[in-house]
């Protein structure tokens, strides 16, 4: 039986914990596919940015959403790797370090902030066309995602990865892997939107997987799902419309 679409372009969700792969796999599957890609962490991460500068304190929920009123966070994905503009100012680079790495952890916690955020990105990807990239997205940002991928991995796996990423010397290993685990940790018990696969979301563990072996399984997800699609039939809503059903 052939699905029909609901919206113009699909939306497709990945989701899964820190370090698992989920933005090489997003920006991959975005250019494969010609989709945009959203990466949602970096938006939590622009927030804590500025509450950092600005002395906001971390665990006061009320100020921080009085400071997200007054801030302008605009990701702006681009092919050669996504960008986030806090007020006007490119901020990438600085959103990626450990201080705000780690406060992005600890407001991402509170449930106002998140619907603060979460309304923006239902926003930005009312249309479809977008590979979104988070915690959340296949289960509380777009539960209707057509596509919804959960990226695992054993957490010393990730750990080892990040630490090549962030380059060797630069942080001991050990270190790494143990804020990731707390980050890990503070994601999955949260009271609001914690960290878990969406029920009808497909599971890719890649412990033991390489990187093209990944990207491939993922690919081929998103392919059955486009060609299981009548083109043109956008708008209307059919029984089976999720990829992994
Ligand atoms: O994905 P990334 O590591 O950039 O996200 C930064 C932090 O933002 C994460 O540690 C997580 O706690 C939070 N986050 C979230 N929900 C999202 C995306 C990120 O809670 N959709």
């Amino acid at each position: 039986m052939q699905r029909v679409m609901r919206r113009e372009r699909p939306v497709i969700a990945i989701d899964g914990p820190a370090g698992a792969g989920k933005s090489t796999l997003a920006a991959h599957l975005a250019r494969q596919f010609g989709f945009v890609n959203l990466e949602t962490g970096a938006m939590y991460r622009a927030l804590a940015l500025k509450a950092m500068e600005q002395a906001v304190a971390l665990d006061d929920e009320m100020a921080l959403l009085e400071l997200a009123a007054r801030t302008q966070i605009v990701p702006e994905p681009r092919p050669e790797g996504n960008r986030v503009l806090l007020d006007g100012v490119d901020v990438s680079r600085r959103v990626r370090e450990t201080d705000v790495t780690e406060a992005a952890s600890q407001v991402s916690v509170h449930p106002k902030l998140r619907q603060w955020m979460v309304a923006q990105q239902q926003r930005i990807g009312a249309k479809g066309g977008v590979v979104m990239e988070g915690r959340d997205i296949g289960t509380v940002v777009f539960p209707d995602a057509e596509v919804k991928i959960f990226l695992d991995a054993d957490p010393e796996v990730r750990g080892n990865r990040r630490y090549l990423q962030v380059g060797p010397g630069q942080r001991p290993q050990e270190a790494i892997i143990r804020d990731l685990k707390e980050r890990d940790a503070r994601d999955r018990n949260r009271a609001d939107s914690p960290l878990r696969p969406a029920e009808d979301a497909v599971i890719l563990d890649s412990t033991s997987k390489t990187l093209e072996q990944v990207l491939a399984a993922a690919e081929e997800i998103v392919r059955r799902y486009l060609e299981g699609c009548e083109p043109g039939a956008a708008g209307e809503i059919s029984e089976e419309s999720s990829a992994s059903r």
